[in-house]
């Protein structure tokens, strides 16, 4: 469809002269800056040319693209779906709490019993802070570390959202005052245990990315030592493990207490929700300044209540830990080594000797119905379609083992966080 009411000049060009097929990307592209909301969402992050570029709905496992096709989505949206999409139960729990006002004056009741109920479920958490993204969770988790510490240094390891001291260390670090890198607010990187000194306020890591070896679970172990030697705060980022990892997150998984834990994503099955929480002493310190006008929002509360529940009665995270684990080698074996995934049951990485092999494998995926991101998250409901995928995969390497396929779309480029993470 050729553009029909817009007359006149746009950024310079005259509608009336070109002819642009109206696509959602092309509309995106006028209206939304650098064409996308989320970094690893834009066309350019996936098989661009081959994947769809807009969706219009999901439910359960799948979604369905703006034309009409329906995927399986392993990519679950990037890990925030656990139960699936459109969960009835939560969203019945969330359309209760809007009919009674989102965001009210006051303090709520809800956000009081949500604190309760996260307390009950992670017994280390003996206080908490409700925000809306993972990037405000570490974020505020850096500022407590700081207030409570009086110190300004810190180090960290892995991507934890867009904010300033973070983006600094990603280049171009484009908007990021050059100086953050070395002044008062200087964050560095982490990479060994004897990289904790005196001087740091605190370091925050993701405790597992995709590494869960014992070696990486000795280092947590040493990070831990050289905090208690040194005074520094250690802030576990269980933005993405947590309600995904087994015993709901590493922290209870492993028994390597952090100062303060951050959590987001699966925690209200897609509802904006996040949080930092960690001991009294710390969290209930009164010297900084956390805040915002949506931290109460009543739906998304509701719905980490109602998760809570389900993986109480329904849902069992150890059933999905180990099915994730099977998946995972099946998966591995039908890929021949052409791609693998490299992680933990519920989540992983897809790899491959080579981004072009990759991209061909998530091309075929996506063409047969199937759509793979740089992640794959594992969700209770892929445990109702596995015969699905695995046929999809088994078709898809026959094609590309058969010669038959070649890259129609472009290769993926990394966003800026992966290359944090050497990827
Ligand atoms: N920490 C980790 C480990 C993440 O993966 C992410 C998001 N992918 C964040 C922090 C930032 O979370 P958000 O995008 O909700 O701000």
């Amino acid at each position: 469809m050729k553009p029909t009411g817009e007359k006149g000049p746009l950024y310079g060009i005259n509608m009336d002269r070109i002819e642009v097929p109206e696509t959602w990307r092309n509309r995106a592209e006028r209206s939304i800056a650098q064409g996308a909301l989320t970094n690893s969402k834009r066309p350019q992050s996936l098989v661009e040319g081959v994947y769809p570029t807009h969706l219009l709905k999901g439910k359960g496992p799948y979604v369905w693209d703006s034309d009409g096709n329906k995927y399986i989505d392993l990519i679950a949206g990037l890990g925030t779906s656990i139960l699936g999409y459109a969960h009835p139960e939560v969203d019945q729990a969330a359309t209760d709490a809007i009919r009674d006002g989102l965001c009210l004056s006051l303090s709520t009741t809800l956000e009081v019993r949500a604190a309760e109920r996260i307390r009950e479920y992670i017994p280390y958490i003996e206080r908490v802070k409700f925000l809306k993204t993972g990037t405000e969770a570490c974020m505020a988790a850096l500022k407590i570390a700081r207030s409570y510490t009086n110190r300004n240094y810190v180090r960290s390891q892995d991507y934890h959202g867009w904010s300033d001291p973070f983006v600094s260390l990603m280049d171009p670090a484009s908007g990021v005052p050059k100086f953050l890198g070395q002044n008062n607010h200087a964050i560095h990187k982490y990479e060994k245990p004897g990289d904790i000194t005196q001087d740091l306020a605190a370091v925050i890591i993701e405790p597992v990315n995709v590494d869960f070896s014992p070696a990486r679970v000795e280092e947590l172990k040493e990070m831990r030592k050289r905090c208690d030697e040194t005074g520094t705060m250690l802030i576990f980022d269980e933005i993405i493990t947590g309600f995904r990892f087994s015993k709901k997150c590493v922290t209870l998984k492993t028994k390597v207490k952090p100062d303060l834990l951050c959590m987001g994503k699966a925690i209200a099955n897609g509802y904006p929700l996040a949080l930092v929480g960690g001991k009294k002493e710390i969290m209930d310190n009164d010297q900084y300044f956390v805040s915002g006008t949506y931290c109460g929002e009543r739906a998304s509360l509701a719905a980490m209540i109602k998760v809570i529940d389900l993986l109480h009665s329904k849902y069992d995270i150890e059933f999905l830990w180990e099915k994730g684990q099977r998946f995972k080698e099946i998966f591995n074996n039908l890929c021949g080594g052409f791609v693998w995934l490299d992680g933990y049951g519920t989540r992983n990485i897809l790899k491959a000797e080579n981004d072009k092999n990759k991209a061909l494998f998530m091309q075929e995926c996506c063409k047969g119905g199937l759509l793979l991101g740089p992640s794959v998250f594992y969700n209770f409901a892929h445990t109702q379609i596995e015969d699905s995928i695995f046929s999809i995969i088994r078709d898809v390497m026959n094609r590309i083992k058969g010669g038959m396929v070649s890259l129609e779309g472009k290769i993926p480029s990394s966003p800026f966080a992966q290359k944090m993470r050497g990827q």
